[in-house]
Formats: C-alpha cells, sequence, structure tokens
C-alpha cells in the first residue's frame, strides 16, 4: 500500500518528494544576522520571524536547489490551499520565496 504521503498528488507531479523548514522563529541574533546578509530587510524584532509563535516560516522542496523555481511556485501553492481550507489567511509574497507568512497586522 502507498503511503499517504507528500509524494501524491501535485507535488510528485513536479518532482517533490520531501520538503524542508529552513527557518521557523529567529531570536535577535539571528534577526540580526539575516539583514546583515540581505536575507532580511527587516530589523529585529519587526519580521514576523521575530514573534512567538513565528508568523513566518521558510520551506523549501528538499533536497534545495535554489534554480528549481517550479518546485518553490508548486510547493508554495500546495501550502496556501491547505492553509486556505484550514482558515488560515497567508501573505503572497511570490518575489520573497522560500518565505511564507500569515496576513496579520
Ligand atoms: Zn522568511
Amino acid at each position: 500500500m502507498a503511503s499517504k504521503g507528500i509524494d501524491e498528488g501535485d507535488l510528485a507531479y513536479v518532482g517533490i518528494h520531501d520538503m524542508t523548514v529552513l527557518c521557523g522563529y529567529r531570536g535577535k541574533t539571528e534577526q540580526d544576522q539575516a539583514v546583515a546578509d540581505g536575507a532580511s530587510e527587516s530589523p529585529w524584532p519587526t519580521s514576523k520571524h521575530n514573534r512567538v509563535p513565528s508568523d513566518a516560516v521558510d520551506v523549501a522542496p528538499y533536497p534545495v536547489v535554489w534554480s528549481e523555481v517550479k518546485k518553490f511556485e508548486a510547493l508554495h501553492a500546495y501550502i496556501a490551499g491547505i492553509a486556505h481550507a484550514l482558515g488560515i489567511d497567508l501573505y503572497d509574497i511570490s518575489w520573497d520565496r522560500p518565505h511564507i507568512q500569515r496576513n496579520v497586522p
């Protein structure tokens, strides 16, 4: 019997068989580093990653191949669809993948 995991459906169609959470919550040290590295434009504590619990998460297909844009688009669309079904409003930041955040003030 096939597993009921991530391999089924649209994700398998685009070749996604696993995913990874790159970042959830960021403390001050990590946020300062993210800004210094250019990974974030939000100084501590203004990023949605700085909240407890975090209102943002960075998710990528695994293994992470940054040039595989279609896989990122498919994974994020999949996550957005599940969130919508659960009544969770996500802010669509298509230019900021792998970032996903809740649409909250
Ligand atoms: Zn992020």
